[in-house]
């Protein structure tokens, strides 16, 4: 994404998400919902950014 304007306060390496800033490794909506697709997660690995759009 060029032009992409970097949220500072979101980073992420998801490089495959549509939302992903490719030189930087920053989110660039204003803001992220994050939630889990665990009953009871315990680990980072339960919880998933739920704005993910999978890149064209
Ligand atoms: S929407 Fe989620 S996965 Fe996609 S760039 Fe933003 S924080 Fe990363």
């Amino acid at each position: 994404m060029n032009n992409c304007k970097a949220n500072h306060c979101i980073e992420c390496t998801v490089q495959q998400c549509a939302n992903h800033c490719e030189r930087e490794n920053y989110c660039s909506l204003d803001r992220i919902m994050v939630g889990t697709h665990e009953a009871n997660p315990t680990m980072d690995q339960c919880t998933d950014c739920q704005s993910f759009q999978l890149r064209k």
